[in-house]
Parts: structure tokens; sequence; C-alpha cells
């Protein structure tokens, strides 16, 4: 009787010996393993000082990163690309605009005409192709090959010169 109880004493002793042997090496190493992802995640949330400036989210990692993802660089740039398009296509048929109206007043063979009426017909006369500085005379203006001269509510002398 003695002897089975002092058998179970001695397995119970190995089994806390592979117990301490195996458990708690791994528990160690469990629990750093924790610590570093604890460390890792605070240091990432240190390192956000900045957020995406296309969609907002916060940015992790190198402090001079402007995108939180590829797709966010790629789809800014789109934009910022479609943008200087759209602005460019919106003078560019002010422009034409222009052309067409003053080719309009040159075919009508009208050499002055009140700005206001010309504005009425979508004229813009802040877009221009050419300006060309004159000493004490009206400054004259270019729309492509058309020329005119202009005063506060008139343009006048418009015509077409081919080599300007
Ligand atoms: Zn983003």
């Amino acid at each position: 009787m003695f002897f089975i109880y002092f058998r179970k004493i001695v397995i119970q002793i190995k089994n806390i010996n592979i117990f301490r042997k195996n458990f708690i090496p791994f528990a160690i190493v469990a629990c750093r393993l924790h610590l570093c992802r604890i460390m890792r995640t605070e240091a990432l949330a240190e390192e956000t000082q900045s957020n995406c400036i296309y969609c907002g989210a916060p940015i992790y990692g190198r402090t001079d990163k402007k995108f939180c993802s590829l797709a966010c660089k790629n789809l800014y740039h789109y934009k910022q690309v479609e943008k200087s398009v759209n602005i460019r296509n919106r003078i560019i048929t002010s422009l034409n605009v222009n052309y067409r109206i003053l080719e309009k007043i040159i075919d009508a063979s009208v050499a002055s005409v009140e700005l206001r009426v010309l504005e009425d017909m979508g004229f813009k006369p802040s877009y221009i192709t050419g300006i060309r500085r004159t000493r004490g005379r009206y400054d004259e203006y270019a729309c492509f090959d058309i020329r005119y001269c202009q005063t506060a509510n008139r343009l006048f002398n418009i015509r077409k010169c081919p080599d300007f």
C-alpha cells in the first residue's frame, strides 16, 4: 500500500518536472511573443502621424508616406490628371466659342461691336491666345488668328491675321 502511494507521488513529481521542463519555457516564449505583438502595435500607433491624402485613412509605417495603399495613390494621380485635362478642355472650349463668335462678326463685315452684345452670345473676354501691348494705343488681343482691339465696353478692328 505504502509502495503504491509512494509510486503515485513519484509519478506526480515526475509530471511536475515534465511540466516545468516543457510548459514553463513554452509559456515564457508565448508571453514574450504576446508582449512583442503589443509593443509592435503600440509602435505602429505612435508612427501614425498622417492620413492618406486620398481617402483620409491613418497611415502606418514610413513617416513620409502620403497614401495608405497603392490603389489610393493611383486613384489620386488619376484624379489629378483628369482635373488638369478638364481645366484645359474648358479653356479650349471657351477659346473655340470666342473664335466662332468673332468669325461671325467678321463674316457680317462688322469691325466694331459692343462687348455686352458679344457676352450675350457667349464671348468670354478673359480667354485669349495672345496680347500685343502698344504704347499710347489700345492693346491688341488675339484669338488664334483673329486680332482685335478692346476698350472697357467695345471690341473693334476685328480681323483675321494669319501671321500673328
Ligand atoms: Zn487611402
